[in-house]
């Protein structure tokens, strides 16, 4: 049997690739401490559940329209709208079940075949794989550890060429945890304008940041012509497996993605857009006790990894992953990261996971307990001392 050129174009995700290896080890009764995942280990709040579990009884089962109900709709709206200080309109905003399906629905929706679009890298896998999908050509930006792992928008400038269709931006970054500043966002924006070019900013980590406050490009004049903002529940509310994200865009293109979503998945689940209407409007205390909690474990591991002869790590302002600098044990990334797991029971990823300038560096989540933390950077200490 056949399959198209263009499917064999996607690529997998290292976290799912190491998450089957953590656990094919855990069956042959190894002990594996996950910090290889990107979603948060706490609980979706029970206010949350307890909307959702009440829409389900009341009957909110059934189709919904394809953009997103009009009440959840609205409460993202004026949601995204405030964080940002802006002003969206409901028919701005399309519900989608998760990020993912945004992201990939922009971008079928804006890049053509021969395009060019710049990814941050290390970054997000998805773009580059979506890009190459559509038979575009993703182009690398450089995060630079030196920079706080910003890209420099000089680097950015230079890789401009006719053939650019969009910049995607993911402050604060996975994985990273690296944050672009307003002026970094100031003269991006001046980029995009000079060459006419879509941003897709994907803001899932809005929430998830410590001691500074979130900007987004979105919140220059006028940038809402040409900017796509994807958010979602998966990290801010612990709601990976509800499948919940919304994006703001023009209106003409959330009319195409209303399309997209017709011939797709025809709506998001009924009664997870009546929890999202909770998760946005409800008490947010919760979310509050999780990034303090996040914070804590951030500072435990941060400062852990810096006693680690050969390690160096430095401190992110966002998202729940540090990138330490591995190149001191003198293993490359994937050796690093295939001893940590195979000898010390430690599951984290590749730095090249996220693209060819990950190299000398792996991706550890600190969504895990600070027990979890503290042992297995142990452990680490332990397997390093050894090789
Ligand atoms: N964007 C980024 C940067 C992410 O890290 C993730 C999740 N790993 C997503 C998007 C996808 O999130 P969702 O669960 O909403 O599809």
């Amino acid at each position: 049997m056949q399959y198209t050129e263009r499917v064999s174009r996607l690529e997998s995700e290292g976290a799912f690739i190491v998450l089957a290896r953590a656990k094919q080890m855990e069956c042959e009764g190894r002990s594996v401490i996950h910090l290889q995942i990107g979603e948060p280990d706490f609980d979706t709040p029970k206010n949350i559940c307890d909307v959702g579990i009440k829409a389900i009884r009341d009957g909110y089962t059934h189709y919904a329209p394809s953009g997103g109900i009009p009440e959840a709709r609205d409460v993202a709206a004026e949601y995204i709208s405030k964080a940002r200080n802006i002003k969206l309109s409901p028919e701005q905003v399309i519900i989608m079940p998760g990020c993912k399906p945004l992201i990939f629905g922009a971008m079928v929706a804006l890049i053509n075949e021969g395009d060019e679009v710049i990814v941050p890298n290390p970054g997000y896998p998805t773009y580059r794989s979506v890009t190459k999908f559509l038979g575009a050509k993703p182009v690398p930006v450089k995060l630079r550890e030196e920079n706080d792992f910003r890209f420099l928008v000089d680097d950015l400038n230079a890789l401009v060429t006719p053939k650019t269709r969009m910049i995607i931006l993911n402050s604060p970054e996975n994985p990273s945890g690296g944050m672009l500043t307003w002026e970094d966002f100031e003269a991006i924006y001046e980029t995009a304008v000079k060459h006419d070019l879509w941003v897709l900013s994907d803001e899932i980590y809005s929430r998830i940041i410590y001691d500074v406050e979130f900007k987004s490009i979105a919140s220059i004049p006028g940038a809402m012509e040409r900017t796509i903002i994807i958010d979602g529940l998966s990290k801010t509310f612990a709601m990976t497996g509800w499948r919940l994200g919304y994006a703001a865009m023009p209106k003409k293109l959330a009319e195409y993605m209303f399309t997209l979503a017709v011939n797709n998945f025809s709506s998001t689940a009924t009664f997870t857009q009546h929890a999202m209407i909770e998760a946005l409007t409800g008490p947010q205390d919760e979310i509050d006790r999780m990034v303090a909690e996040f914070r804590r474990r951030r500072d435990v591991i941060v400062a852990g990894l810096n006693e680690i002869d050969g390690i160096s790590c430095l401190k992110p302002e966002g998202a729940f992953y540090v990138f330490p600098n591995i190149t001191k044990t003198g293993m490359n990334s994937n050796e690093f990261a295939d001893t940590m797991l195979e000898q010390a029971g430690v599951a984290c990823l590749s730095g090249t996971a996220f693209g060819e300038y990950g190299e000398g560096y792996v991706r550890f989540s600190y969504a895990n307990s600070v027990k979890n933390i503290k042992e297995a950077l142990s452990r680490i200490r332990r397997t390093l001392a050894k090789a």
